[in-house]
């Protein structure tokens, strides 16, 4: 979820906002040839950032229901995941940044709770069709037996409030993936996008904990939105690799969510792995022209604390229409595929993946929904990656660092 101007208002509302934007612009299609196609379904597919489960409490929306963007601004179901060659990946909890007070942590861990608990709900009402993955070999295991691969992550520390043992608790509950900070700066420590700057230089004592409690459960931690100084010390003091699960190259385009090639080349030598996003707020400049941003306030106000499909669609219209009036730049496919190569090219191979941001704010001209994950593989052959590459970056990267994390775990003396 990256939806900053949106974090006030319900997940849904963000959502839909920012898809309505992408299906009013359009896309520019990539061809998928039928031996790109092939290889692409022979893969295993994980997108490590995927905010969908924002939507299974709303009245109506089913996941096992094929939905569209420009009807609901929904990026992915079951059926687009089928049709896109998609075997599963990291379903956030995100939880987004509210006030540093005991009722604020309180509220956050309950809502993570939920959250958890729907995605289980989710996977129990369905065995056949969906099963958690909670180790590294169970994710080739499930997509073996064609069912999609849920692992679990949780997007913003602050539901452990000022007691980094609930991580525990999450862990019960299936997260392998945890990043300290969203948008803000919390307990844990400082955000690349508070407007107050650091306030800890990094993470802070509770969050230096975090990470231990992190490593001792074979927790990967995930450094998407986290400043860099926060990165430098999880470099420094995990155990473990570091992931970024839906991040961006400063190099392409300035933003502080994106990471510049020096912090790009010490998070490989730590054996890391870069996922990126197709966020197009990162990818170019993002004006606010004032009619625009009041009538995205007024569609803001309206639709405020409603949650049911209906209103999700008629939202979506009325956003698709605003954004007609008030166009805006918006990034491409081009531009996504221009950040992974830089990637690859300063990080290695070895140390890079996708994490697309759908339902969280994700999405650029050609990079719309779920059906769209094979026209990255037709891309990156076209690229001259090989079929072995594309491998590493559609899985076997975050695959061989949460097991990393998950050894390093079983041989933690405290663990
Ligand atoms: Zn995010």
């Amino acid at each position: 979820m990256n939806t900053l101007r949106l974090r006030s208002v319900s997940a849904v509302l963000g959502i839909a906002l920012c898809s309505a934007l992408l299906a009013a612009t359009g896309a520019a299609a990539d061809k998928v040839d039928a031996r790109s196609r092939a290889i692409h379904e022979s893969l295993l597919t994980l997108d490590t950032h995927l905010d969908t489960p924002a939507l299974l409490s709303v009245p109506g929306w089913s996941m096992l229901d094929r939905h569209s963007v420009v009807a609901d601004g929904s990026q992915l179901d079951l059926p687009r995941m089928i049709e896109g060659g998609l075997d599963g990946g990291f379903f956030a909890t995100y939880i987004g940044q509210g006030p540093l007070t005991d009722a604020g942590r309180a509220a956050a861990r309950d809502a993570a709770l939920v959250r958890l608990q729907e995605i289980h709900q989710l996977v129990a009402a369905n065995p056949k069709t969906f099963e958690i993955a909670y180790t590294a070999e169970d994710g080739p295991r499930i997509a073996a037996t064609k069912k999609r691969v849920v692992y679990l992550s949780m997007e913003n520390g602050y539901p452990v409030g000022q007691d980094v043992s609930l991580l525990t608790t999450f862990y019960k509950l299936g997260v392998r993936i945890a990043g300290p900070v969203h948008f803000l700066n919390n307990d844990l420590g400082d955000s690349s996008t508070d407007p107050k700057g650091p306030v800890w230089h990094g993470l802070s004592p509770l969050g230096k904990e975090y990470v231990k409690a992190a490593n001792r459960l074979g927790i990967l931690l995930d450094a998407s939105h986290a400043s860099d100084e926060v990165l430098e010390q999880l470099l420094e003091l995990s155990k473990a690799p570091i992931v970024l699960t839906h991040s961006g190259t400063k190099a392409v385009y300035d933003h502080p969510r994106n990471v510049d090639d020096e912090h790009l080349r010490r998070l490989a030598a730590k054996d890391g792995v870069i996922q990126i996003y197709a966020y197009s707020d990162y990818f170019v400049p993002h004006p606010h022209p004032p009619e625009r941003e009041a009538a995205i306030a007024a569609l803001r106000k309206k639709y405020a604390g409603q949650r049911s499909r209906a209103q999700m669609e008629a939202q979506t219209r009325e956003l698709a229409q605003v954004d007609a009036k008030y166009p805006i730049p918006r990034g491409t496919f081009e531009d996504f595929i221009a950040h992974l190569l830089h990637a690859v090219k300063v990080a290695g191979v070895d140390h890079v993946g996708i994490g697309l941001d759908f339902d969280g704010g994700g999405g650029v001209a050609g990079l719309e929904d779920a059906t769209d994950y094979p026209k990255i593989t037709a891309r990156l052959l076209k690229e001259g990656l090989t079929p072995q590459d594309l491998a590493k970056i559609w899985s076997g990267n975050v695959l061989r660092i949460l097991k990393k994390a998950q050894e390093a775990a079983a041989q933690d003396p405290a663990g």
